[in-house]
């Protein structure tokens, strides 16, 4: 069984000097921990806070996180991971009995609207980007302040948008829509000649907050080959934990100073969802999207809050035992482990290819 993870933020504390090597260290991620859940591919997330906008730090500190994932994980545990771009990476790191190490942005801002930078970026291994995080920047309408009126908004992607997702086509870079406003989704599954993901989202029939999709984007995204990649945030899966986690305002962001503090108040304050929360989450998007469109993104290490069972990478096997139990076959938990992401990349591959060769 292939596992593959679209969403990991370990990195915001790999870049300040965390040891991934580290066993029973006190995040959500260690290697030891990985091996012992089962995972063959981890996505790590080059996050980049949106307070990096202001002074235009932005591609200074996605330079940053694009490196510590290269140098603070892969080149420091050489015999653990290796860094993979492709989908055929993937499948032989795996045969190795390696762990694959990709790389997503997580921030459209990242680029400082500047094509160029993205280009960079592909280069340097990045292979996903949301369009944005929970900021609306220049060219896309973010979900975590498009109530906001204060902010200037797009109406969805500018102009500028739509190129920039032409040029991810272009080079064979996922476009990713977890994130961003409902408009800038639609706008981008229009434009995008090649399906979409959305690497740590999850059902708003279930728990009705913005961060997730509703049964409308859930089918519209499968249609079009893509994959909705659950997200294990206590507050995206479970209702009460959604509403206990309004009364926690979080000080600061997981990774960041004065974390801690934060952590302590959603212990205190915010119920954990559970194991059979996550399951329900992945059983509406298959009986909404299909058996081919839902994949894994845990968001751990970027979150305060983990369900109950599956508090850590190393606590997948859990997953799987309950997805067997609700009658999942393994040929159906193979295409929801990593199957369905694979297959998204090979078509991301095969239309940057198909693009290239039609403008040369
Ligand atoms: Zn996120």
């Amino acid at each position: 069984m292939l596992l593959i993870d679209t969403h990991n933020d370990i990195t915001s504390r790999t870049v300040d000097g965390y040891d991934i090597g580290k066993a029973k260290n006190d995040g959500h991620t260690n290697v030891t921990a990985l091996k012992e859940g089962g995972v063959g591919a981890q996505f790590f997330a080059a996050y980049v806070a949106p307070e990096y906008v202001q002074g235009n730090r932005s591609g200074q500190r996605a330079l940053a996180m694009i490196d510590t994932v290269r140098h603070d994980i892969v080149e420091r545990y050489p015999n653990d991971f290796v860094l993979a771009t492709t989908a055929d990476d993937i499948e032989r790191i795996h045969r190795q009995g390696k762990i694959a190490a990709l790389i997503g942005i997580e921030g459209g801002h990242a680029i400082e609207d500047s094509l160029r930078l993205l280009r960079d970026y592909y280069a340097l291994g990045v292979r996903y980007m949301t369009l944005t995080h929970t900021n609306t920047n220049n060219w896309a309408d973010s979900s975590g302040d498009v109530e906001k009126s204060s902010i200037q908004h797009h109406n969805g992607l500018t102009a500028f948008g739509k190129q920039v997702v032409h040029e991810m086509n272009r080079l064979g870079m996922m476009v990713d829509i977890s994130h961003v406003a409902d408009k800038t989704f639609w706008d981008a599954l229009d434009v995008s000649s090649a399906p979409l993901i959305a690497s740590h989202s999850s059902c708003r029939a279930l728990c009705d907050v913005r961060r997730n999709m509703t049964d409308e984007m859930i089918a519209a995204l499968a249609k079009k080959g893509g994959v909705i990649q659950i997200n294990f945030n206590c507050g995206f899966l479970n209702s009460k934990s959604a509403q206990a986690a309004k009364s926690v305002q979080p000080s600061t962001l997981p990774g960041a100073r004065g974390e801690d503090a934060t952590i302590a108040e959603y212990r205190k304050k915010v119920p954990p969802a559970t194991l059979a929360d996550v399951v329900a989450h992945i059983d509406h998007a298959v009986k909404v999207g299909g058996i081919n469109a839902v994949g894994i993104g845990s968001d751990f290490d970027g979150v305060f809050c983990t369900p109950a069972g599956l508090e850590d990478v190393s606590k997948f096997p859990n997953l799987t035992r309950a997805l067997l139990e609700k009658g999942y076959s393994s040929e159906d938990i193979r295409k929801i482990y990593g199957g369905n992401t694979l297959r998204v990349m090979r078509a991301v591959e095969a239309e940057a290819k198909r693009l290239q060769s039609a403008t040369r």
